[in-house]
């Protein structure tokens, strides 16, 4: 199969323009084509010979998404569904929020880390994205906003798949978002966020960069957090939250900890405060209570507003910072992987 276009760094379109009996700085020209001006096809390239521009054509493929659905929600928020060169379909989120757009990444067709409140894993893993899969969706991204003048100011990598599975080609997407000569997304304004894949957590963080980490902890015990998520099974709470005081030891960032609520489950007062009594011994923690949305497969109910207020209070009342996420797109099921699973089950009919 062809490389994608945003397969590649800007060194290794220089690096390809050498081998090809080109100059270096031509590599240059691709790269800006691709990430300034935003172009969609090697033709539009008119400071590249018709020759080359013929040659970069027959072998890379600049057509990576096929936009197949867009929903539109009643706050702004804009779901795409997109189809892959191999018909798998995959889902991009944009939110609109007062200090500019949000966009949500998948980085994995499917996920096999299972956790139960979620629709993206139901039918397991398909396969990794590559790296430049997962670029053409901000690239996409930006160019509905460009209609409007606004850009992506932010990225979350937080929709399908779990990111440091398909660690490489994430951080070559990270590492892309972030080059100075493309879109240049301030490394402070990128949140990763993983399920707890414990040695990925410490390879993050000898990558020793800006990026904000978050961890889904959703739980504050081990015996919930294996029922909830059966990645707990491989990395114990006690590995993890070690690997969380690493990180924030070494790098002096802050870390967000996710927390799902789920009516009955995990939302009571004894949760929060063992939930307290566990982050107290992470410096830097923050904790961002997200109320589940209802998945048709999953029989989680919402947890009450009440619930919601009690449990951030006792957060706080132990000296633990709590925000409660504010539910966007509900009317379009922006929920990660709703889309995609109503999108498998029509095309299997
Ligand atoms: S919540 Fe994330 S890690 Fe867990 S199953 Fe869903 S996509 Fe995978």
């Amino acid at each position: 199969m062809k490389p994608f276009v945003y397969d590649y760094s800007l060194e290794e379109w220089q690096q390809w323009m050498k081998d090809n009996g080109e100059q270096a700085f031509r590599g240059g020209q691709v790269f800006d084509w691709l990430y300034v001006k935003r172009v969609s096809s090697f033709e539009e390239m008119s400071n590249l010979s018709k020759g080359l521009r013929e040659k970069l054509a027959a072998q890379f493929e600049f057509v990576t998404l096929r936009e197949i659905d867009r929903y539109q929600s009643k706050d702004g928020t804009v779901k795409f569904l997109f189809e892959l060169q191999d018909k798998n379909a995959i889902e991009t989120v944009i939110m609109k929020h007062n200090y500019g757009n949000s966009v949500c990444v998948t980085t994995q067709v499917g996920c096999r880390i299972g956790c139960t409140f979620c629709a993206s894993t139901l039918g397991g893993l398909k396969r990794d994205l590559r790296p430049g899969e997962i670029v053409a969706q901000i690239v996409k991204s930006q160019q509905l906003l460009d209609a409007t003048e606004e850009r992506v100011s932010s990225i979350v990598v937080m929709g399908i798949g779990e990111p440091f599975e398909n660690y490489e080609a994430t951080m070559k997407f990270l590492r892309l978002m972030t080059h100075e000569k493309g879109l240049n997304i301030g490394q402070r304004h990128i949140t990763v966020s993983t399920s707890g894949i414990v040695p990925a957590i410490y390879k993050f963080t000898e990558e020793d960069t800006q990026i904000n980490l978050a961890i889904s902890i959703h739980a504050p015990n081990d015996t919930l957090r294996s029922k909830l998520m059966p990645v707990n099974r491989r990395y114990p709470l006690a590995d993890l939250l070690d690997a969380c005081r690493h990180y924030t030891e070494k790098s002096g960032r802050r870390l967000t900890f996710e927390y799902a609520l789920m009516g009955g489950v995990n939302d009571k007062a004894e949760h929060a405060e063992e939930l307290a009594s566990v982050l107290k011994t992470i410096p830097l923690s923050h904790v961002n209570l997200i109320p589940v949305n209802f998945v048709q497969e999953r029989n989680y109910v919402r947890t009450t507003r009440d619930d919601i207020f009690n449990f951030q209070r006792i957060l706080e009342r132990n000296k633990i910072n709590a925000t409660i996420r504010r539910e966007q797109g509900g009317d379009i099921a922006a929920a990660c992987g709703q889309l995609r699973a109503k999108h498998m089950e029509s095309s299997q009919r």
